[in-house]
């Protein structure tokens, strides 16, 4: 790989001179929104798929438009800039993207409106973020941040030390991930992945307006859960303890992927191994990510390097 480039601000520059002042407001009030966007590499087809940037790209504008950041791009322009970052990087295995568009000023005062928009764009390889085998989980002491406090609909860099706080009291309980609730004690989402619950051969999962962050693979789940399984998924509410009875659960996100939960709180969940939908839903994704599905990677997935010639039948 050569030296790594970053785009930042307009133009691609070398990774070590992406650097920005300490007193920039995006830092020091968490001030900014960004996505995490995974590339995957196939070898057969010798080329990186970039997995649904269009939903990505229209996310980070939703977040940005609450933030009251005016962003410079165009969905098409923030394509064209991902593709040709991977490009430079020349990047041939799988690849994390991380877009950031925050308040760039240097300046004290805390507040959203008249402040300048900044962007960076990094890519850098990537393995996986959690276990994908099994996870144990705990319900999380640390509720969801609501809508009205810091919004989950948009992805904001300060919202992320609420993700931290379940996160690190998870794991130095001995759990793998932290599920967390709403003020009023529903589930919400894992610290950065959305929950699904299996319950009587349907797909469960928390609404929009459980204070979730409304994922790219949460949707992708419910899709691929209806047209290859023939399962619907119910958005609704879901208290604690239906965790506790469900058949299956699993939890999704760009960087989790698909990561089964076979404990939540010490009790098993179904007979404590990965369950059936699980099992034929985490492979349906691991093979439409790296574009082995015609049909997903039509809709779905972004070649970065150019097309490799087919050979003669
Ligand atoms: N919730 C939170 C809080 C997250 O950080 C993430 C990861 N972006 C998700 C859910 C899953 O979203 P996506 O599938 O779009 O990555």
């Amino acid at each position: 790989m050569n030296a790594r480039q970053i785009f930042m601000n307009g133009e691609f520059i070398p990774a070590e001179q992406g650097v920005i002042s300490v007193r920039t407001h995006g830092f020091s009030y968490g001030t900014g929104c960004f996505e995490g966007i995974r590339g995957y590499w196939n070898a057969e087809d010798q080329q990186v798929y970039m997995f649904r940037l269009r939903e990505h790209y229209q996310r980070l504008l939703n977040s940005c438009k609450i933030l009251q950041i005016e962003h410079p791009y165009s969905i098409d322009q923030l394509i064209e800039i991902t593709v040709e970052l991977v490009r430079r990087n020349e990047q041939k295995q799988d690849v994390y993207l991380r877009p950031v568009a925050y308040k760039g000023d240097q300046t004290l005062g805390v507040r959203l409106h008249g402040l300048e928009a900044h962007f960076i764009m990094t890519s850098e390889p990537v393995g996986n973020y959690i276990g994908t085998g099994g996870l144990h989980c705990c319900v999380s002491s640390w509720r969801r941040i609501d809508d009205n406090a810091i919004p989950s609909r948009a992805k904001i860099i300060g919202s992320y030390v609420n993700s931290a706080f379940a996160k690190s009291e998870a794991m130095q309980n001995g759990f793998d991930e932290a599920i967390m609730l709403t003020h009023d004690g529903h589930v919400s989402e894992g610290s950065a992945e959305n929950i699904f619950l299996v319950v009587n051969n349907e797909l469960v999962t928390p609404a929009t307006t459980e204070n979730i962050l409304p994922g790219i693979t949460r949707e992708t789940m419910m899709e691929l859960a209806n047209r290859e399984l023939g399962r619907i998924t119910r958005e609704r509410q879901i208290d604690r303890t239906e965790l506790y009875v469900a058949d299956e659960i699993f939890l999704c996100g760009t960087g989790a992927q698909f990561a089964p939960v076979v404990m939540v709180d010490h009790r098993p969940i179904g007979d404590g191994k990965v369950g059936p939908i699980s099992s034929a839903l985490q492979h349906l994704y691991s093979e439409v990510v790296r574009g082995r599905l015609p049909e997903y990677r039509e809709l779905w997935c972004t070649p970065v390097y150019a097309a490799v010639p087919q050979k003669a039948q």
